[in-house]
């Protein structure tokens, strides 16, 4: 973090704006809003800063800046158009460990104003350090359109009912639900709806009924394949919603950083030495055990739980001990590698139909035929990558039929690694292709080669150029 955040408490505090022009105004009109006591000194004043000298609401001095115009003041701002006077002006702030804003110079400032989203009392400030202003504006701007202004009048309403909400509800958790509620309630609908009155009413009622017994429950969900943009909606409000995180090591931790910051976050993985089974029990006896005690548990796991993720067997053990559930779906690894590879998994011509299957299960495949003008995505196969080939081969597939490996994909650190089924182990050996990777077969993985868009693509063998022209003008 290169810069400190702090909200600045500036009701009745002297702050010093050095300029009196159009930019200077833009910043005393903040500061008024922050109930701050604004002294401006300038050689001369722009009407409207004139205006509010008259009227009372700024204390405006005409005259050059001395460093005695710093006497009592806990802030400055420097906003002239005189960079030599804005920099007299830092130096003698800083001789006074007094904070400064240079407007539009992070160099010579010691404090930056963000760009703010006020919903008063609640304030949304993004500073970008002054390395690109235009971004943290539009950042804002977003922000701007997802905070509706009924959150501040929320915000309001549980200020001034603090004292009564931890009253009534002295357990944290219970009153963490309570504030939970109050957002995704009918209170918020209320004052989305613009009746105060009734928000006030409903509050009082919930208090005065007491919290209603609640029971824990699990929220199964795929956090999708690392790219934190790729999980759901859903998914991200479970991870808000969340007491406790049960996750797998598949989970990437940006999708992890999302989480709400006061959740216990337990990684669940295989510990050495620790059988399937043994994990899957331990994981079990955690889920059950949190969910027992009220809290809201989620279950996060790699990419889809539903797909090799032991998912449903989590949800018998579940309904076994009469524990409610959800389960939220990620995107699986196959989706996904085949979006960030450019990879169509089906595609006219070349696939119309598509297995998703596991290396771990190798008896499976030896019971089907060659698997023609389909697709086949094997999970957790690197390691088996060898026999897997050559047992395709062994089914009747070509040695040449074209095959990716796709690596950490979505990721920063994506590589996908074209190949055949005749030299795929070893090119990716050669390459130290490691889990988690994806292994993709078909006449689909050639047209990757050419709609490659994201990480890095490794074509050791000669491009078929020529054979992927054809499949897409088919
Ligand atoms: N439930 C998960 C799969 C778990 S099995 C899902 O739906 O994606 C673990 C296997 O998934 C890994 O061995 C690898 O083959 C694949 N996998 C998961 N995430 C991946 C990623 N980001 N890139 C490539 N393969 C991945």
């Amino acid at each position: 973090m290169e810069h400190f955040p702090l909200f600045l408490h500036l009701r009745a505090r002297k702050v010093l704006v050095v300029g009196a022009g159009l930019i200077a105004e833009r910043k005393i009109a903040l500061l008024l809003a922050a109930g701050a006591e604004v002294c401006v000194v300038a050689r001369a004043a722009h009407s409207r800063v004139q205006e509010r000298a008259t009227t009372g609401q700024v204390r405006l001095q005409l005259q050059d800046f001395t460093p005695e115009c710093l006497q009592g003041a806990w802030l400055v701002i420097a906003a002239t158009n005189d960079s030599r006077l804005n920099e007299a002006v830092a130096q003698a702030a800083s001789r006074r460990q007094l904070w400064c804003n240079v407007v539009d110079d992070a160099a010579r400032s010691s404090a930056q104003v963000p760009a703010i989203v006020d919903r008063a009392p609640l304030t949304i400030a993004i500073s970008s350090g002054g390395a690109a202003p235009v971004i943290a504006r539009r950042l804002r701007e977003r922000i701007e359109a997802l905070v509706e202004p009924s959150v501040g009048w929320l915000t309001a309403l549980a200020r001034r009912q603090r004292t009564a909400i931890r009253k009534a509800r002295p357990d944290l958790i219970a009153r963490r639900r309570f504030y939970h509620w109050l957002l995704d309630g009918p209170v918020h609908d209320a004052l989305r709806a613009a009746q105060p009155d009734q928000a006030d009413a409903l509050l009082q009622l919930a208090l005065a009924e007491g919290e209603k017994p609640t029971h824990g429950k699990v929220l199964l969900v795929g956090a999708g394949p690392g790219d934190p943009g790729l999980l759901t909606l859903r998914g991200l409000r479970a991870l808000n919603e969340a007491d406790v995180i049960l996750h797998d090591r598949l989970v990437s931790a940006e999708v992890l950083q999302l989480a709400r910051r006061d959740a216990l976050l337990i990684s669940v993985g295989k510990t050495p030495g620790e059988d399937h089974e043994a994990t899957q029990r331990r994981i079990h006896a955690l889920m059950v055990q949190h969910a027992r005690q009220g809290r809201t548990v989620v279950r996060l796991k790699g990419g889809d739980p539903f797909v090799f993720g032991r998912g449903a067997e989590e949800l018998l053990a579940l309904k076994q001990h009469g524990i409610a559930y959800e389960v939220v779906p990620g995107i699986t690894a196959a989706l996904a590698c085949g979006a960030y590879a450019g990879i169509p998994l089906t595609h006219r011509g070349a696939a119309d139909s598509l297995t998703l299957a596991t290396a771990q299960r190798q008896d499976q495949a030896e019971r089907e035929g060659a698997p023609h003008q389909q697709t086949q995505v094997v999970y957790m196969g690197v390691e088996r990558l060898a026999s897997h080939s050559a047992q395709l081969m062994a089914q009747g597939l070509a040695p040449d039929t074209p095959c990716a490996l796709v690596e950490n994909g979505s990721r920063p650190t994506q590589r996908t690694l074209h190949a055949t089924l005749a030299n795929v182990a070893q090119q990716a050996r050669h390459h130290r292709i490691a889990a988690p990777a994806l292994f993709i077969v078909g006449e689909v993985t050639r047209l990757g080669q050419q709609l490659a868009w994201f990480g890095e693509t490794i074509t050791p063998v000669t491009a078929h150029t020529e054979q992927a022209e054809a499949v897409l003008a088919a």
